[in-house]
């Protein structure tokens, strides 16, 4: 008997210990200290992850969609958060049965609609709010390493004191307009004598049939409030230009109508020297045209035409590209070097990385004014040599032959 007993116990504990599901907090991936803002937005983005809409056919999801549910019900209530951290679980259900409100669990989901209005996915054909755009620019540098960014957008939210009702209590009046039937007579003159009766929504209520009687604090009865948000956007490496990044249901809200997304267009943003070591970066000022960078590099006339100079750029990373050319090697004026595999990394290339080029243009400065002896010395230079070593001009130009002046110039 003894034996029995203890089985039955067992029984009975088994689907128990099966059920003795995760923590409210952990659920919702907070600690104890977690404020009633924390728990709005632990559940707004955690519900709408798991939302059934999101996940068909996905048992476990839904599951904790339904469990999300329970545990921002319990904690967002002060009284029933209280009894959680004392007694757990089994304390808030005991609570539950025998307290004041035992009616006081909700649909799941009509605690979703109360979040995000309709019904989640919007396939119930509820009314679907406004697009949001908003840009984001980032600098080029991001696009080459890749980076998180945070950013922040202003929006409308239902507003969570009230949860979408206006009201401070719940309480609400018989409208005074409409005496509760929603509806409004209104008396129409088409011609002297002739009325056209119509029966129309009542404006005062908006055909609810009934008015706040204390209207929501927080929000003055509007419902909503406007709320900045903070978002994250991972910029990929190579991430095009101008790509724009959806973030479903993000947009405004209201407890009219479904949101609709929040679209995120990334743009470059100018380069410009910084405090920070990464902002004085020579590769902050490349220029950018799909996969390739530009850059434009100076050279002095001896440089341009002797040769024997370096050049270290410092590219995006910190990487140093080498531009250099030996003693006697000549670049002319808006020469054009590609440096292969150090432009931008191509987006989401399938094996590996792989980059664009990076195209150098030489641009040759020459000194303004020379020194009275070092201009004497170059004029004599050129005498002795022009005629032996000259560039025919006329030639080289591709002219038609013409009367040449005889000889080159150097
Ligand atoms: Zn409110
Ligand atoms: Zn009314």
């Amino acid at each position: 008997m003894l034996l029995l007993s203890s089985l039955l116990t067992l029984a009975i504990l088994l689907p128990l210990l099966v059920l003795a599901a995760e923590d409210y907090y952990k659920l919702l991936n907070l600690d104890k200290t977690a404020s009633e803002r924390d728990l709005k937005k632990a559940y707004r983005k955690l519900s709408r992850q798991y939302h059934p809409d999101k996940n068909p056919n996905d048992e476990a999801a839904a599951q904790k969609f339904v469990e999300i549910a329970e545990a921002y019900e319990v904690l967002v209530d002060t009284e029933t958060r209280k009894i959680y951290d004392q007694y757990g679980r089994e304390g808030v259900k005991q609570h539950q049965q025998t307290g004041r409100n035992p009616g006081q669990h909700h649909d799941p989901f009509d605690l979703f609609s109360r979040f995000f209005g309709g019904g989640g996915g919007g396939q119930r054909g509820q009314r679907r709010g406004p697009n949001m755009e908003v840009r984001i620019a980032v600098p080029l540098r991001n696009f080459y390493t890749g980076a998180e960014h945070q950013f922040k957008v202003e929006k409308q939210v239902t507003c969570d004191k009230c949860e979408g009702s206006g009201s401070e209590d719940g309480q609400r009046d018989t409208c005074a307009r409409c005496h509760g039937q929603g509806m409004v007579i209104q008396k129409q003159q088409l011609a002297p004598g002739i009325f056209q009766q119509m029966q129309m929504q009542c404006d005062v209520c908006g055909g609810k049939g009934s008015t706040v009687k204390h209207k929501c604090r927080v929000c003055g009865g509007q419902r909503v409030k406007r709320e900045e948000e903070e978002f994250e956007i991972a910029v990929e490496r190579g991430m095009p230009m101008g790509v724009r990044v959806t973030y479903e249901g993000e947009a405004d809200e209201s407890p009219d109508w479904v949101a609709g997304d929040l679209v995120v267009q990334v743009v470059e943003k100018e380069a410009a020297i910084g405090e920070l070591e990464e902002e004085r970066l020579d590769g902050n000022f490349f220029r950018r045209k799909g996969n390739d960078l530009f850059w434009r590099e100076v050279l002095s006339l001896r440089e341009a035409w002797m040769g024997d100079w370096t050049r270290n750029l410092t590219h995006l990373d910190g990487h140093v590209v080498r531009l250099s050319r030996k003693r006697g090697e000549v670049v002319q004026p808006n020469a054009v070097q590609i440096v292969g595999g150090e432009g931008m990394p191509i987006w989401r290339h399938e094996e590996g990385p792989e980059f664009g080029d990076l195209v150098v243009e030489y641009v040759v400065v020459l000194p303004d004014r020379m020194d009275g002896g070092m201009e004497k010395e170059f004029q004599g230079v050129w005498d002795k040599w022009r005629k032996k070593k000259g560039v025919d001009l006329g030639r080289d130009a591709g002219r038609p032959e013409a009367k040449r002046s005889g000889h080159g110039e150097l």
